[in-house]
């Protein structure tokens, strides 16, 4: 048995907790908000079958349960896709659900708790030495520990202390939920000025927003005016916004020691093109788990799951950044015959290794477009 402080009550710490809890390991989890998982910074689209197996999501934390998505070019143009399993959870709910089975497997949870610094992390050999403030009592404790997991999000504490943080880039995502009359389809708007969503709770109120590189504030009032109209102002029913890392390969995700492993949106495993965490932080957590308890490379572990499908959504993403509106219109154009379409409907948007290899071959002149993008 090994001692481990987590960093963070997210999906990826919360996760962690309970697979090295389960496994027998003495693990405290740090969280410097007083609630789980609030405040809420996600919209909560994920694929139903991968948390299903997970997590025995429980039916409650399901706000709704969505067939179909529109993707809308600059020119208004769309296209239609079939969804096979996606819903929209509670976000909240959910980092709750799997804190509380972490409690349950034996983990102990401290909240109002901010990790600050380390006191020794280059100590070879020895504990590492954790300096927790606890925001309640204003007092500042020292930890004894093996192990240090960073699962405090996109701009990870333990990251910079460790010196692991490197030189990550962000979008800015900025969101309301807010009613609006839909017909119940995800509706992504991907233009030069970034990527916009309407995602349904109901057929009454929906998840709008947008995440951009820059003038983010501008791009979201241009956009939810446009979705809701003016005086959207007096009807949001709540904010959810945060900044989303971009995949980094170059980063390192633990000391040479490994002894400090970061995981979810402290190591950047966002998958680039929907800028979408929360399946990747769990896959990070599983290897954060074998690397602990069965003294594996840990990050040969999440690498082998997801480093190429995460590498490949970043190009997709990049050469995304380079397209104007005009290639945005193509693009879709392109997606509208039948043969991509079914192509587009099979994606399963965590491994687009598969999706890119078919897409390539029915469609070789889609690398033209990548290619001027990307040059
Ligand atoms: C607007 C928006 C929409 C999104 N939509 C989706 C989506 O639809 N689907 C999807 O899969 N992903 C989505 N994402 C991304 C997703 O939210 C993240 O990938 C996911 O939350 C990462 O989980 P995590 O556990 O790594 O980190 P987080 O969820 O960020 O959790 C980190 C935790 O650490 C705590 N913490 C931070 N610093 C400290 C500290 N010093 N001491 C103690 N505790 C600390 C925080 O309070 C937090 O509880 C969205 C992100 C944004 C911003």
């Amino acid at each position: 048995m090994v001692r481990v402080v987590i960093v963070g009550a997210g999906p990826a710490g919360g996760f962690s907790a309970y697979l090295l809890a389960k496994a027998g390991h003495d693990v405290q989890v740090f969280e410097e908000h007083a609630t789980i998982g609030e405040p809420v910074a996600c919209t909560g689209v994920i694929t139903g079958d991968v948390m299903a197996r997970r997590l025995q999501l429980p039916k409650e934390l399901i706000v709704n349960k969505i067939a179909k998505a529109r993707i809308i070019a600059p020119n208004d143009e769309f296209i239609e896709v079939k969804l096979k399993n996606d819903i929209i959870i509670d976000r909240a709910g959910l980092d709750r659900h799997i804190s509380q089975m972490a409690k349950d497997a034996g983990a102990k949870y401290y909240m109002n708790n901010r990790f600050e610094n380390f006191e020794n992390v280059k100590n070879k050999g020895k504990k590492i030495v954790v300096a927790v403030k606890d925001k309640t009592k204003n007092e500042i404790k020292k930890n004894e520990t093996d192990y240090v997991i960073g699962a405090d999000g996109p701009i990870s504490s333990v990251a910079k202390s460790a010196g692991l943080f490197g030189s990550r880039q962000f979008y800015s995502g900025i969101q309301v939920t807010i009613p609006v009359e839909n017909d119940n389809t995800i509706d992504f708007y991907p233009s030069e000025d970034g990527i916009a969503w309407l995602v349904p709770e109901n057929e009454k109120v929906a998840r709008v927003g947008i995440a951009a590189r820059k003038e983010a504030n501008s791009y979201f009032r241009k956009f939810i005016t446009a979705v809701v109209g003016e005086g959207f102002e007096k009807k949001i029913m709540g904010w959810q916004a945060g900044p989303i890392p971009l995949y980094d390969p170059k980063l390192k995700s633990t000391t040479k020691d490994g002894k400090v492993l970061l995981v979810g949106d402290a190591a950047t495993m966002v998958k680039a093109p929907t800028l979408g965490g929360i399946n990747q932080g769990l896959i990070g957590a599983e290897a954060v788990a074998a690397a602990i308890t069965e003294n594996k490379n840990y990050e040969g572990l999440w690498k082998k799951k997801m480093g190429t499908d995460l590498y490949l959504s970043l190009l997709m993403r990049k050469a995304m950044e380079r397209f104007n509106n005009n290639e945005y219109n193509q693009l879709v154009a392109t997606f509208k015959k039948e043969k991509n379409r079914a192509i587009l409907e099979s994606y399963d948007r965590d491994e687009p290794r598969k999706f890119a290899l078919k897409l390539l071959l029915k469609e070789p002149k889609l690398i033209l477009l990548a290619t001027k993008a990307w040059f």
